[in-house]
């Protein structure tokens, strides 16, 4: 393990700024809620998530031994109200996805920050997630004070909002935690949970079985009926982010980091009937985004249930 130094966390706010990680803060890795996990696993998130159902994979100590220290960043994406170059009868995608893969890029800088962190102290041991392990990102966010879980189980990052990605470097070294955010300013506000398409949502919790991105980023399954006539009416094809739209938290506009930028899209400015195409053209598509993840086939079995199985372009 590498000895503190008592400058180390001011030094590494420091330099996260330079290496575009405008916003960090330091939790502690004492072990999580495993409990809360566990029920979660147990009432349908195991079905749906079995990468999630590795024994202690939701604590930091599971991804670097010893760890004892998480550096959460919390890097904005926003983008403008309206869909760059949207025309009617085009399929709707998360915002997050619009743009450059955040994995690589959060990855990279997080990395960039070990590896300075590493000179300054060469015993250091660190490990960067980015989204790739099961570690519960959120809960160390408001553990590390960044800002508190709202209604719709998103970290709400004060008046940055939930538009934005969390990244999570370990250390193996204890400095001093930041204060945890306590309670939550969602107040009365109800708004997420009565705009959700599919009634998914309860105050703090989400039913990932009603979930629309459960059934177009995760799995194939099948929804229940209800959900996908709910995908098919609201022509989300890609995650949905009509619990975000809606959060007087995401008002004020916010441009976030113009590397997470996109632009036009054919997803966005051609009507849904046109995106039907083959493996080629879907890998060239999706090429360095988000969207990557999602298989060919995953895609057309969207496609299919937002047009109707019965759509001659997808016989
Ligand atoms: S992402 Fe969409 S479907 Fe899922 S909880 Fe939010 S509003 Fe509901
Ligand atoms: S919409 Fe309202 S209740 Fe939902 S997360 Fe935002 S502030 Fe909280």
């Amino acid at each position: 393990m590498a000895q503190p130094t008592s400058d180390l966390k001011t030094w590494l706010r420091e330099a996260a700024q330079g290496m575009g990680l405008p916003r960090i803060a330091f939790a502690s890795c004492e072990p999580l809620e495993g409990e809360k996990r566990q029920a979660w696993l147990e009432q349908g998130g195991r079905e749906l998530f079995p990468y999630l159902d590795q024994t202690g994979a939701l604590e930091p100590s599971h991804w670097l031994e010893n760890a004892r220290t998480a550096v959460v960043a919390f890097l904005p994406y926003a983008r403008p109200e309206a869909v760059p170059g949207a025309t009617p009868g085009s399929l709707k995608l998360s915002r997050y996805l619009w743009g450059r893969d955040y994995h690589q890029l959060l990855k990279a800088r997080l990395k960039g920050l070990l590896a300075l962190a590493q000179e300054r102290i060469p015993a250091l041991q660190g490990r960067v997630c980015v989204d790739t392990v099961p570690l519960p990102e959120r809960d160390l966010a408001v553990r590390a004070g960044l800002g508190w879980k709202g209604k719709h189980t998103l970290l709400i990052a004060g008046k940055e909002g939930s538009w934005g990605f969390l990244g999570v470097l370990l250390l193996d070294v204890a400095l001093p935690p930041d204060s945890p955010f306590e309670g939550d300013r969602c107040g009365a506000c109800t708004a997420c949970i009565d705009a959700c398409p599919t009634q998914a949502l309860e105050p703090f919790r989400l039913d990932p079985a009603r979930c629309l991105t459960t059934y177009n980023l995760e799995t194939e399954r099948e929804p229940p009926l209800d959900v996908r006539e709910a995908m098919s009416r609201s022509r989300w094809a890609a995650g949905c982010d009509v619990c975000q739209e809606v959060c007087p938290w995401n008002r004020a506009p916010l441009w976030g980091d113009p590397c997470l930028w996109g632009g036009d899209s054919p997803l966005h400015t051609r009507p849904a009937e046109q995106l039907v195409m083959g493996v080629a053209q879907w890998q060239k598509l999706t090429r360095g985004t988000a969207l990557r993840r999602v298989r060919h086939r995953h895609w057309i079995v969207t496609l299919r249930r937002i047009l109707g199985p019965s759509h001659n372009s997808l016989d």
